[in-house]
């Protein structure tokens, strides 16, 4: 865009414009006159259209800031720096944090990449390294940890540049998962999928701001939703989890009619109540599980939630695993909950 509006024989100050680099909406540009024609410039462009307005910055002491790096001028020619708003609060995920170590590290690799990748001199590395060490200390992570990452990233390029041609199509090819992460369980979880599938894992954060700051919605409204449900007997311990791809409700609607209806048997809930003679009360006998669209997650979250209930004692399900679609899984979860169990004892 600005090749054709704004660096033409039309911009007045074209000539003045030595260089002009843009990333995003961050544009930098050597701008060979003086502040008056530099204001005119921008008078100029922000004339070009009325949505776009174009604030600017000019460098102070020989030094400029663009993007996340502050440019010197010096007598050798252009020297590098880390920058960092004033606002920055050298806050990332802390250590104790649940979520999964890559994704604790993840800043910190950032940063270390990026280290590595401007060209800075040897004092401003060691500078930046302080800095790192000082936000890892910050977030609770223990002393050593830039030093072995700042390793591994060594090595990492070291072996990147003997191998830089080949098995970068494999990665391609690779068909990912992403499931929650509750800590140790979605590991596991994780490897029995590196075992038995073809699927790579990657790991969802369950407790990120965004989820904690959004609860305030209706439940009542929710059960106008599609999603997993759960029913339970007014006199007795009976469940019954179900899952709805229109709204809950009109599903829920359609067990308890069933209910009054003789020989209706297309709800297991309804059946339970009326050969049984037990009663329920509307308002208590639904519990919203889940709100999900129609699905392949729908189906896996309702198995779930009928497979947790038919492992608690005293409680009877009226639902039946022969139907589930991922027995395999939950047989495995299983076998690694049995050896689990062995380990500790
Ligand atoms: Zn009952």
């Amino acid at each position: 865009m600005e090749l054709k509006l704004i660096l033409t024989t039309e911009n007045p100050f074209r000539s003045k414009v030595i260089f002009w680099y843009r990333y995003v909406d961050d544009i930098i540009i050597a701008f060979d006159g003086s502040r008056e024609e530099l204001l005119e410039m921008l008078n100029w462009i922000n004339s070009l259209h009325n949505n776009i307005e174009f604030t600017f910055e000019v460098e102070e002491d020989k030094s400029l800031n663009f993007l996340d790096l502050t440019i010197h001028m010096t007598n050798q020619g252009l020297a590098f720096d880390i920058f960092r708003k004033l606002t920055q609060t050298d806050h990332t995920i802390d250590n104790l944090s649940c979520h999964q170590l890559g994704h604790k590290l993840s800043a910190f690799r950032a940063y270390i990449n990026r280290m590595f990748k401007t060209p800075l001199d040897s004092d401003r590395i060691s500078d930046e390294v302080a800095v790192l060490n000082h936000i890892a200390a910050q977030n609770g992570y223990e002393p050593d940890l830039i030093d072995k990452l700042i390793t591994k990233h060594q090595n990492k390029m070291e072996i990147d540049q003997l191998h830089s041609s080949d098995n970068r199509s494999t990665t391609l090819d690779k068909k990912y998962i992403s499931i929650p992460f509750y800590g140790n369980i979605s590991h596991k979880i994780g490897n029995l999928f590196r075992q038995y599938s073809d699927f790579e894992i990657s790991f969802r954060s369950t407790n990120t701001l965004g989820q904690l700051l959004s609860h305030n919605k209706d439940p009542v409204n929710s059960l106008n939703k599609s999603g997993v449900y759960r029913l339970k007997c007014g006199d007795c311990n009976t469940l019954y989890v179900g899952r709805s791809g229109r709204s809950i409700n009109s599903r829920i609607n359609e067990h308890l009619t069933s209910f009054r209806v003789d020989n209706n048997n297309k709800s297991a809930f309804g059946v339970h109540l009326r050969v049984q003679n037990h009663n329920f009360n509307k308002k208590e006998v639904v519990k919203l599980l889940h709100n999900c669209n129609y699905g392949k997650r729908l189906e896996v979250l309702e198995e779930m939630e009928i497979y947790k209930y038919l492992n608690i004692p005293n409680v009877e399900t009226l639902n039946s695993t022969m139907v589930n679609s991922f027995q395999e899984s939950f047989r495995l979860i299983d076998e690694v909950r049995t050896i689990d169990v062995l380990r500790t004892q």
